[in-house]
């Protein structure tokens, strides 16, 4: 009983940092358009750390065979690739028919956003199950990552064409996934802890496909140099604080 009370309540606390794009519903709207692709950027570095600083490490511990990690990686880019495709080949359909339709990386963002939650609840709850001290920890280090990546996700999603008020509320829904990580883990154990390390290098790999694939992709329309080197200053803002994080957690 009181494992599924923290757990939830642990869930619940980091899964409400997926609001914290309501700080920019208050800017004006062309701040935030010349904003938007340093919180891309950032969005950026936050993934890319995140695949390597972190699931990845994580991942090629706990397979006996690395190889199988690196097919797993494999698979989730090649599957976000497939979902893209697809995603692309909607868009062309319905482009014609209304102006500000979603550009797919937006969704492809979403949906890697459910992988990335959905695994962060299950490693709360894991951890909950092994002891409150631990999982404490590994709630106050899903706490510290998710800061720079929501701001991200709410920046990705805005320059995708989402609004703001729909960007915010996507970006909720998909934290949501975190609750159906942490509830498999409460009613099916730890057994899920051999399908862990799987989704770790997945999402890893579907990871660095939105960073590299997608959103560097994007950083590439700025023209201005002065712009461009404070998107890379964002850039490594991301992939330092999650380098940071990992060497706390050491
Ligand atoms: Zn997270
Ligand atoms: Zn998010």
């Amino acid at each position: 009983m009181k494992i599924w009370l923290l757990t939830l309540l642990s869930v619940l606390i980091v899964s409400l940092i997926s609001l914290i794009g309501i700080i920019f519903l208050a800017i004006k709207k062309d701040l935030l358009k010349r904003l938007q692709l340093v919180l891309v950027a950032l969005a950026t570095g936050g993934l890319l750390g995140g695949a390597f600083f972190h699931l990845l490490p994580e991942a090629f511990e706990s397979f006996n065979n690395s190889m199988l990690a690196s097919l797993m990686l494999t698979l989730g880019f090649l599957l976000f690739f497939i979902l893209e495709r697809f995603l692309h080949w909607h868009h062309n359909h319905t482009s014609g028919i209304s102006e500000n339709a979603i550009k797919p990386f937006g969704t492809v963002n979403l949906v890697a956003d459910m992988f990335h939650n959905f695994l962060d609840g299950l490693l709360i709850a894991a951890a909950f199950t092994y002891s409150t001290e631990i999982g404490l920890a590994t709630t106050l280090a899903v706490f510290f990552h998710e800061l720079p990546q929501e701001i991200g996700d709410f920046g990705v999603l805005i320059h995708a064409g989402f609004s703001r008020k729909k960007a915010l509320i996507f970006n909720f829904l998909s934290a949501c996934t975190a609750f159906l990580g942490a509830i498999m883990v409460l009613v099916l154990g730890n057994n899920v802890a051999n399908i862990e390390k799987y989704i770790l290098s997945f999402s890893a790999g579907g990871f660095i496909y939105l960073a590299a694939a997608d959103l560097i992709p994007e950083l590439h329309n700025e023209k201005t140099p002065s712009r461009s080197l404070v998107q890379f200053i964002a850039l490594l803002t991301g992939l330092g604080l999650l380098f940071g994080l990992s060497l706390i957690l050491e």
